[in-house]
């Protein structure tokens, strides 16, 4: 299966020194909303993940909400859709036939509306949640605008055997088994990772379980101020998410040559992966 790497949306938070560990504090810092894109052999194209959506675009901050759009300078671009990078790939926006979302926060699954014809697959416990918007941070980062097509959803929970000791769901219906959901909830109640096995490896999306490499890499530099501080703001359950931290730091050291673990918001992991897959499909 070929993998394209997507950075659907340039996330440009107010601070750079404090959230990319260097730079002015007055520029503005830099994060991506790494997505992939992943050509299967039957089942058409997958999406995991989506990014913000065409509409959002028109209206950040109707849509995203004005301090989401202000934070992350939403309006201010450079922004980029899935829809968007799918047709510049060269790929008819109908192949899309599945999407896989971490979770249904509205940087994440704000495109969703672009493929209304798309099954979604989603932890069961993150679509209750979003369409339940019970609390005040939950009616903040779920979005009504970004369901209100209708979609499709698939709900998944853990079934199937553990993947590398973490409970996984498996069998994810019309999806090959080389993709997988491995449930981590934390960041928020029905947060869940995606493994995808490529030549012989397995991509870990981490989605926000980790917002910074340092998690998983030993030698990067440690996790900026700003970035550590909203992580914990935004997070459902701020033990959970240190606990998935040492989870995925194990997972990572024990097995660094099999599985690579990455952030949705990392933007040198996505550097990195975008350029080591693209030297692959050529
Ligand atoms: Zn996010």
């Amino acid at each position: 299966m070929k993998v394209h790497h997507l950075d659907l949306f340039t996330m440009c938070p107010v601070g750079r020194r404090f959230v990319n560990g260097a730079g002015s504090a007055l520029a503005r810092g830099h994060l991506v909303a790494h997505a992939l894109l992943i050509e299967t052999p039957s089942d058409g194209l997958v999406l995991v993940d989506t990014g913000v959506g065409e509409a959002d675009l028109r209206d950040p901050s109707g849509r995203l909400g004005g301090a989401f759009a202000w934070f992350t300078g939403a309006a201010k671009g450079p922004t980029r859709t899935a829809l968007a990078q799918v047709r510049a790939l060269g790929f008819d926006p109908r192949d899309v036939r599945h999407i896989v979302c971490t979770h249904l926060d509205l940087d994440h699954a704000g495109g969703l509306g672009d493929f209304p014809w798309a099954t979604v697959h989603v932890h069961h416990r993150e679509r209750s949640t979003a369409e339940g918007r019970a609390t005040l941070p939950e009616r903040e980062r779920y979005r009504p605008v970004h369901f209100a097509h209708g979609p499709k959803w698939q709900t998944f929970g853990a079934s199937g055997e553990p993947w590398f000791g973490f409970e996984a769901a498996r069998d994810l219906k019309g999806l090959p088994p080389e993709i997988l959901a491995v449930p981590l909830d934390g960041h928020s109640r029905g947060h869940a990772c995606v493994a995808v096995n490529t030549r012989g490896r397995w991509l870990l999306h981490a989605g926000d379980a980790i917002f910074h490499r340092s998690v998983v890499e030993r030698e990067a530099p440690a996790m900026p101020p700003g970035l550590r501080v909203f992580e914990r703001l935004v997070a459902f359950d701020r033990a959970k998410v240190g606990a998935n931290h040492r989870r995925l730091a194990a997972l990572a050291e024990a097995h660094g040559e099999a599985v690579t673990v990455f952030a949705a918001h990392d933007p040198v992991q996505f550097e990195r992966m975008k350029a080591q897959a693209d030297a692959q499909l050529r």
